[in-house]
């Protein structure tokens, strides 16, 4: 096993290896080698995505029908919202739904709002809820939803009437055995419950299952706002073991301090590791001695949900929390965060991706010829929809289970999906990237198959 981390590319099949070739170029020592990529350094998340589909169905040799039916989303729909301001002006929301697969079940996926969203990025989140769905073995299809807004500049107001028009103009989208819509970026459980509240008052009947990550009270789950983090963590716990790397003499950096971020660095200094970076979109510190997470978690949550001031570390830049030289990065913040320009610069030997799509697959590259191995969206931030999971079957069983049983079953779930993808990539001999889509796609086109067309 461990040869394959010394030699990446060993055994890997002719034609992937042709695909990510190694080029070398000497730099200051003759030992030391820079890597370049020979692959797209694509920031087109929906192209991202295809790439490493396409290495993918190559090793699996997925024949063309079944490639040209994943490959694109099922449906797309697209909805200008005209929402009422504080100041009495209509402002126009462009806002989408992107249902990518229903082959293993009703389509589960987020709700994003930000303004970086069009409709390649909610095409690519779409098709990563669909692996990401059949890797943590939950019998769900993709899907993505998402507003081009800033809600950062919004009203609570302005937020709940945009909130309740998206959910009217998708209430015959959505459907407890259709499609269920999540948190993602920018959104949590006062959103859900708007959501659950708008439908239950349009369909004439009160149905918290049309949604997950909703409140406690209005039968959302234990366990499920912590569940995404908790699940980064032990998926980097599962590497680590494999890897023979000791919690205790590992140190780690966060970028993003969001819910996936935060919680994620909690999990990490409470199995020992040592958080000595962590950042937002505001700021990032550097501790050498160990940021205290839960003082920073306290400073964000005072200081109107920004890191910003924080006195718990050296302030440094975001480019210098990504290269510190840790054992364990963490890039929990969102997309192309790591490509094929900064790739080269990390020190980390373990990546765990909490984000979706952080690295690109020109970083893909570059750290998997380092040696660097990396635990991917799809598997390592795949805890928070097995929750939701969760949580949808108890809203349908009017049944209701402790935190503990929750969390038991969460970790359980999460290391057999680490499980499952390390063996395909010690079967292939694949990076664990290209190995989660390989298990992803077997069972969808399977799926698929069976289930036939037209
Ligand atoms: N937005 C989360 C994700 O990207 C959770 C989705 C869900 O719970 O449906 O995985």
């Amino acid at each position: 096993m461990l040869f394959r981390y010394i030699f990446p590319n060993f055994g890997v099949p002719k034609e992937i290896k042709n695909s990510m070739a190694i080029t070398t170029i000497s730099k200051k020592s003759k030992l030391k080698q820079q890597q370049i990529t020979t692959v797209k350094d694509s920031t087109n998340p929906f192209e991202a995505m295809i790439q490493r589909f396409d290495v993918a169905a190559k090793i699996i040799g997925l024949e063309h029908d079944v490639y040209e039916v994943l490959k694109n989303p099922s449906k797309l729909i697209e909805v200008s919202l005209p929402i009422k301001m504080d100041d009495g002006s209509i402002k126009v929301f462009e806002g989408y739904r992107v249902i990518h697969s229903t082959a293993l079940g009703p389509s589960k996926g987020g709700i994003r709002y930000s303004p970086a969203v069009d409709a390649d990025e909610v095409k690519a989140l779409a098709a990563w809820m669909t692996w990401k769905c059949a890797i943590a073995d939950i019998p769900y299809g993709g899907a993505k939803g998402g507003i081009n807004c800033d809600p950062r500049t919004m009203s609570v107001g302005e937020l709940e009437r945009m909130t309740r028009a998206y959910t009217a103009a998708m209430s015959d989208v959505f459907g407890v055995d259709k499609d269920i819509p999540a948190p993602d970026m920018n959104t949590g459980p006062r959103e859900m419950a708007w959501i659950v509240d708008e439908f239950s008052k349009l369909k004439g009947g009160f149905t918290p299952g049309i949604v997950t990550g909703k409140p406690l009270h209005l039968g959302g789950s234990l366990g499920r706002v912590e569940a995404t983090g908790r699940g980064v963590c032990t998926s980097a716990l599962e590497a680590m073991s494999k890897l023979k790397m000791k919690a205790d003499k590992c140190k780690a950096a966060v970028q993003g301090f969001g819910n996936v971020g935060s919680i994620s660095a909690k999990h990490f200094e409470a199995a020992g590791i040592k958080v000595v970076g962590i950042s937002d979109h505001t700021a990032a510190y550097y501790n050498a001695k160990g940021i205290d997470i839960e003082k920073a978690i306290a400073y964000r949550d005072s200081n109107k949900g920004v890191l910003k001031g924080f006195k718990g570390g050296e302030l440094i830049t975001n480019e210098e929390l990504l290269e510190l030289k840790v054992d364990i990065l963490a890039p929990c913040a969102t997309e192309n965060q790591i490509t094929a320009a900064n790739a080269n610069k990390i020190h980390a030997k373990l990546i765990v991706e909490g984000a979706n799509g952080p690295c690109t697959a020109g970083a893909d590259e570059i750290l998997h010829n380092n040696g660097v191995i990396l635990i991917p969206d799809i598997l390592a931030n795949g805890g928070g929809v097995t929750v939701s999971y969760f949580e949808w079957v108890q809203n349908r069983t009017g049944y209701y289970y402790s935190e503990e049983e929750i969390n038991k079953r969460a970790d359980r779930w999460m290391k057999q999906a680490f499980q499952n993808v390390w063996n395909v990539s010690t079967k292939y001999k694949i990076s664990m990237r290209i190995a989660a889509y390989v298990f992803a796609l077997e069972k969808v086109a399977t799926a698929t198959r069976s289930r036939g067309a037209y």
